[in-house]
């Protein structure tokens, strides 16, 4: 063991005392930098050597997942959860509408909540979390809603009660509707419709659904529409995104809609995602609900 021990003379401080010497620098300004422990090695040996070394790194981004209008069609949720993984996203944001419609609203139920995220409440959660009358609502709709009060539990219809209606998520707002009444369920399809809820949107950025459309609308001096396919937010600007929907897509194109928002590049990227169709249709059969809900999924109204 007495190998490991370093001779005097070849200690690290003496050699180094030794070439500024050899240099012609004052020793003195050396002295006060040589490691006290040092003289330790003389009689015990050195102790193991730990090396950090602090690499630069690029911070990742963060990518955030953004969905709603679920409408219970199992098939589409799932595709929109792959593709986000597949993507990077690491956060989670749900629109609302988690049930309402389509056949599996205690599954998709299970299913968003178990992903534990942030969740704001849509018109169909508060229907089907309620035991007020449905006769004002389009028959369709409410003959959906009073299958979909059977199939949850008291405990799942709580879990709907309870959903908030407006979060805010990092740096952005997530309502179902709108920011100036999001308890009146208004639609926004048009920019005059967006203008009141820009007038109650304090983020640059907010998120919503409820139309089942893809939709973007910006203000800076005045409101307009852009496409809904990549958006760069820029600085001094506002945003107002309807993500479209998961499970029940409005826009003629039956494939579920998502956007996942890059928050470092601020940018939100619309995504389109076929799934397994056939099998949605069959549960909404199979489960007696107005044919008309399996129809409309294939056309995408
Ligand atoms: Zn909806």
């Amino acid at each position: 063991a007495s190998t490991l021990h370093p001779p005097p003379n070849r200690l690290p401080g003496a050699i180094r005392r030794t070439r500024l010497k050899r240099r012609g620098m004052p020793l003195r300004s050396v002295r006060g930098t040589i490691p006290r422990p040092l003289a330790a090695f003389t009689r015990h040996p050195p102790p193991p050597i730990l090396i950090i070394t602090y690499l630069p790194t690029t911070p990742k981004p963060i990518r955030n997942a953004q969905f709603g209008d679920n409408h219970p069609n199992l098939e589409a949720l799932e595709a929109v959860i792959a593709d986000a993984t597949a993507q990077g996203c690491e956060k989670w944001v749900c629109m609302g509408d988690v049930v309402g419609y389509n056949a599996n609203p205690g599954e998709c139920l299970e299913r968003v909540r178990a992903m534990d995220i942030p969740v704001v409440k849509g018109n169909h959660d508060e229907d089907a979390s309620g035991d007020h009358s449905l006769e004002s609502m389009n028959p369709i709709a409410a003959e959906a809603l009073e299958w979909t009060r059977r199939q949850l539990s008291d405990e799942q219809r709580e879990w709907l009660r309870k959903l908030r209606m407006v979060r805010q998520v990092e740096a952005f707002t997530v309502v179902h509707s709108t920011l100036d009444q999001p308890q009146s369920w208004n639609y926004v399809t048009n920019k005059f419709d967006a203008m009141s809820n820009f007038s109650y949107q304090f983020t640059n950025v907010c998120f919503h659904g409820h139309t089942h459309v893809p939709r973007v609308f910006v203000r800076s001096a005045r409101v307009k529409e852009i496409p809904a396919d990549s958006v760069q937010v820029e600085e001094g600007m506002k945003y107002f995104n309807n993500v479209g929907s998961v499970g029940q897509p409005r826009d003629g194109d039956w494939r579920a809609s998502s956007v996942i928002y890059d928050i470092d590049s601020r940018t939100g990227i619309f995504r389109r995602l076929e799934y397994d169709l056939d099998t949605a249709q069959k549960k909404i059969l199979a489960a007696r609900l107005p044919e008309g809900l399996a129809a409309r999924i294939a056309e995408g109204r």
